[in-house]
């Protein structure tokens, strides 16, 4: 069917996506006919299953845990977002079956922290967990910033040391030829506690790895990393909970009397940009925003209705 928006979400697990709400909120509002399925591949399925779905008329879908890298490698063309980190959370398909790649969670992530925090992070230091595809848009997110270092913090550095490299040689093509690149190092999570938080000026801590997403204890490495940030350091949580309940790192942050946000309102920002990038159509996030209130109300209420 021309007119009908066969969308969808391509990960593994995908239980705990609120991405169905937005976007069949955004068809909605938009007036258009569509829907937004969940396409839940194990990894050794990718291809195969990617090509079923392409063939039942997919016009777009978006990449989550743990795609963003191997899509971007499946794709045939790149938007200026994807080719900067190298990792793709949203396809088109185009009309001649082609597939173009693009990351909306670089603006999504910067969207969200400036909506969220008046910190400047030029000159400053940002400490990253986690380096997989949402963890390279928030690196070029905060190089965008002109940070001076970035931290990585990983539990296997030697993997990270070549995406390093491909994430500044990709900045350096795509931006000004006189920007300064930040220094980026990897840490191993477990030798956090060799660094000096206060020296090191760390003003943003951002979670972009999946810990967090269940109940569960937090890591101790986690704990004792949150107990030597300053008080001020703003504590940014890509994780969100479909319940709204507060993952594990927003919960430590906020329980310091941090200044900390989950991960819904980057949520928000990188679908109305993937929904504008399938159908033209500039959805105000405050729709968006009011469809995962309302969303939480009828949790709720389901649940006291047990
Ligand atoms: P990914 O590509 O699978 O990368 C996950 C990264 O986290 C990897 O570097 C992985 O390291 C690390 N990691 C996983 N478990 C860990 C643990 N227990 N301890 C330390 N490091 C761990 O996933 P992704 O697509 O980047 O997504 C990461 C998280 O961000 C997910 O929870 C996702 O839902 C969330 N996210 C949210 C938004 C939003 O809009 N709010 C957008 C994008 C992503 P190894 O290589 O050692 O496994």
């Amino acid at each position: 069917m021309p007119n009908y928006f066969l969308l969808g979400l391509i990960g593994h697990p995908l239980s705990h996506s609120l991405s169905p709400i937005l976007h069949k909120t955004a068809l909605q509002f938009a007036g258009l006919k569509g829907e937004y399925r969940l396409i839940d591949i194990t990894p050794e399925n990718l291809q195969s299953e990617l090509a079923k779905a392409l063939q039942i008329g997919l016009k777009g879908f978006n990449i989550t845990i743990p795609y963003k890298e191997d899509i971007f490698r499946l794709v045939s063309n790149h938007s200026t977002e994807a080719k900067l980190t190298s990792a793709v959370n949203t396809v088109k398909v185009e009309k001649d079956g082609s597939l173009t790649g693009h990351n909306t969670d670089l603006m999504g992530f910067k969207q969200s922290f400036a909506d969220s925090f008046a910190t400047e992070m030029k000159d400053k230091t940002a400490l990253v967990i986690g380096a997989g595809g949402a963890a390279k848009a928030v690196i070029v997110g905060l190089m965008q910033m002109k940070v001076a270092k970035i931290i990585i913090g990983i539990r296997n550095t030697e993997k990270v040391n070549s995406s390093i490299a491909k994430i500044k040689s990709n900045f350096l093509q795509g931006e000004e030829n006189n920007y300064q690149l930040p220094q980026i190092l990897a840490v191993n999570i477990n030798d956090f506690d060799t660094i000096d938080t206060n020296k090191e000026r760390v003003t943003a801590v951002i979670n972009a790895s999946p810990i967090g997403l269940h109940e569960g204890t937090a890591p101790i490495w986690l704990n004792e990393l949150m107990d030597k940030l300053p008080a001020n350091c703003v504590c940014f949580d890509l994780v969100y909970r479909k319940d709204r309940s507060e993952p594990t790192f927003t919960k430590i942050a906020r329980a310091k009397n941090m200044p900390a946000v989950d991960g819904l309102s980057m949520l928000v920002h990188q679908a109305r940009l993937s929904f504008k990038y399938w159908t033209d159509v500039d959805i105000p996030t405050s729709v968006l925003f009011a469809s995962m209130d309302q969303n939480t109300k009828n949790t709720i209420s389901s649940i006291e209705q047990i």
